[in-house]
């Protein structure tokens, strides 16, 4: 991506290095649950694991803790963050998360305003490093960048990139680009009512059904990702060679069936949550191509 002129985003919530108020009970493994004070619960690494092949891309970290039989959401008090900025980002990866963010707020202002949907309400995106509090329960760092509802904010550790980097062999800074901005997929379906209507039907079907709906949720974030990427096509100047490239190749590492066989060697489809690599890669490049929001109808088949 070529973004060394950009603006940044003046949204950014720089948590790192603040702690949060939850002490070091946080890097040990626990999962703070229950009012944020008693009712930890040790998970064993088999279910971190879980937790990171469940939580890539994840919209809602509370869905995980009602698969694993934790019950509700926890509701935590708000914590002031002493080191919350908006003005000192002087590193060059946060730098780069809020020029992405940015290029998400022009594309997505325009179009809602071609939309005659008013103006685009441009979320939060929470920097954070190991844990920190959102309106959905816990973040944590292994779960990878997930957005919140209920407080409409994303929430990214930076380490996620150097993990896809490493252990995903999903490289590049459009790969990069492509998490944020299926993360601001979501709050689009969210402004737009459609995670309203994916937990209402979610809450009324089995596992399988909830599965299955929760699948379409994630590959229409996909597609809006793409269509980000096709208005960046459009303005001609940010993608490089080899952009799209990472970006499908991210999106074929995060697939259900390709981590699930990095965890266990098999693939079983009534567990994926948010669609093969194949399906993934199918509705960005349907959001890139198009760049037209009523191509991302992932839901016209299910109906
Ligand atoms: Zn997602």
């Amino acid at each position: 991506m070529r973004l060394d002129g950009s603006d940044e985003s003046k949204n950014i919530e720089d948590r790192r290095g603040s702690r949060g108020g939850l002490g070091g009970r946080l890097g040990s493994g626990m999962f703070g649950r229950g009012g944020g004070g008693g009712g930890g619960k040790k998970f064993g690494l088999g279910t971190i694991v879980l937790i990171l092949v469940a939580m890539y891309f994840g919209v809602d970290p509370s869905m995980l803790l009602q698969m694993t039989g934790s019950g509700s959401p926890a509701q935590y008090e708000e914590t002031s963050y002493s080191q919350e900025s908006t003005a000192t980002l002087s590193d060059s990866e946060s730098k780069f998360v809020a020029k992405v963010l940015k290029t998400t707020e022009d594309a997505w202002g325009k179009i809602f305003r071609q939309n005659g949907w008013g103006t685009y309400p441009e979320p939060k995106l929470v920097l954070y490093s190991g844990s920190t509090r959102s309106a959905c329960g816990l973040g944590q760092a292994a779960m990878g960048p997930f957005y919140c509802p209920a407080d409409q904010k994303v929430y990214l550790d930076l380490s996620f990139f150097r993990e896809m980097g490493q252990r995903l062999g999903a490289h590049g800074d459009f790969a990069q680009g492509y998490v944020i901005a299926h993360e601001i997929g979501h709050h689009v379906q969210n402004r737009l009512g459609v995670l309203a209507q994916v937990d209402k039907i979610r809450s009324q079907g089995n596992q399988r059904q909830a599965n299955a709906i929760s699948v379409l949720s994630e590959l229409q974030a996909d597609c809006l990702a793409g269509i980000w990427a096709n208005e960046l096509q459009r303005q001609g100047d940010i993608i490089e060679p080899g952009d799209i490239e990472e970006a499908l190749n991210a999106a074929a590492a995060v697939g259900d069936d390709r981590l699930q066989k990095q965890q266990q060697g098999y693939v079983v489809p009534d567990a994926f949550t948010h669609g093969t690599s194949q399906q993934r890669m199918t509705w960005f490049q349907r959001g890139l191509q198009s760049g037209n929001i009523s191509q991302c109808d992932t839901f016209a088949n299910a109906r």
